[in-house]
């Protein structure tokens, strides 16, 4: 067997050619032999562009839903400056809270919670799933918010019809739970409850464990029975390169605006004006939107999935009676019926 070297190809050639290329047209190289006053136009003309896009009138993303629909819209500055997100959450929280037969105060309270949600679950991978727990010690227990994808969100209160009168409160002390989950990963932190809305725990979450400065502003009303008349509000995020002038622009901007609820009407159901008011003085762009609704993620076959981790001796216990077993989810009190039939087939699974 014989090694002679083998005769360079054509196609070796020819790419060893296109490198050269590249490399006398690299951007470096361009930059370096080029005379000065080419090097200037160039510049002028990507200041003059960077000016142009200043000036150009925001994009929006049309058409606009009506204001009897939820939403979600984000937009960032153009200098990557801040982003704002708005969420109009009020047919979601009305339904939530009226499946869980919410006093007043809990309804509030949870909407308040899930226009929250919905907003830092939008600033995070749009596929995370975002779920916040309130652990604590007042008389409503644990609430649970459940936010993913495409905008779904549900809640769970454990005493949904309690309210402050004999505690005085309706949260105790104790913390926010932040689960997040990607696929079949979970992370999960908690910091202890600051401060004393739904706003506050979050803001003093994303502060705590992200540190990033946030503004988050819920404005959920009630109507004279108690229940949702209007859940909205915003996120303000501060970006790496915003600077301190900047967020003192938006400090004053917002100084001078009104409510974010009284801003969404028939005519501007966006609240266009409202957002270019708190973001003038920057370019910006409307830049995505998700459909909010509620849904709960639920399902026959996942309460079949739960009685079946349960021990078989309890399993065999529950088979004993003669009336279906009746499961009630946690979430949107949805009613599901489990023959004794069914139960004792999971009982004793035929070998
Ligand atoms: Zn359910």
């Amino acid at each position: 067997m014989t090694h002679e070297p083998k005769a360079p190809t054509a196609a070796a050639d020819s790419a060893s050619d296109q490198d050269d290329l590249e490399l006398a047209d690299s951007p470096f190289d361009r930059a370096a032999t080029a005379p000065s006053q080419v090097v200037q136009a160039r510049e002028a003309t990507r200041a003059a562009r960077r000016e142009a896009r200043k000036v150009a009138p925001i994009q929006w993303m049309d058409p606009v839903p009506p204001r009897q629909q939820d939403t979600l819209w984000r937009s960032l500055t153009r200098e990557g400056e801040a982003r704002l997100l708005v969420v109009r959450a009020t047919t979601a929280a009305s339904e939530a809270t009226r499946r869980l037969e919410c006093s007043p105060e809990v309804t509030k309270l949870v909407g308040e919670l899930m226009v929250a949600a919905l907003l830092v679950r939008s600033t995070i991978n749009p596929e995370e799933r975002l779920q916040l727990y309130l652990n604590h010690q007042g008389p409503i227990g644990q609430v649970a918010i459940d936010a993913w994808q495409e905008g779904g969100i549900r809640a769970y209160v454990a005493h949904p019809q309690q309210d402050s009168r004999q505690a005085g409160f309706l949260v105790g002390a104790g913390v926010l739970q932040v689960s997040r989950t990607l696929g079949t990963k979970s992370y999960a932190s908690s910091v202890e409850l600051a401060g004393s809305s739904a706003a506050d725990y979050v803001m003093h979450y994303l502060l705590e464990s992200e540190q990033i400065l946030t503004l988050v502003h819920t404005d959920v009303r009630l109507d004279e029975h108690g229940r949702i008349a209007q859940a909205t509000g915003y996120l303000l995020q501060m970006m790496p390169e915003g600077t301190r002038e900047d967020l003192r622009k938006i400090i004053l901007n917002i100084g001078q605006l009104s409510a974010v609820g009284d801003a969404m009407t028939d005519q501007d159901p966006d609240a266009r004006q409202w957002a270019e008011q708190l973001l003038q003085g920057f370019a910006w762009d409307q830049c995505a939107r998700e459909t909010v609704a509620y849904r709960c993620r639920c399902s026959r076959d996942r309460m079949m999935a739960m009685l079946t981790s349960l021990p078989v001796q309890d399993i065999a216990e529950l088979a004993e009676g003669h009336e279906p077993l009746e499961l009630v989810c946690d979430y949107c009190r949805r009613k599901y019926h489990v023959r004794p039939a069914e139960l004792r087939e999971l009982a004793a699974p035929p070998s």
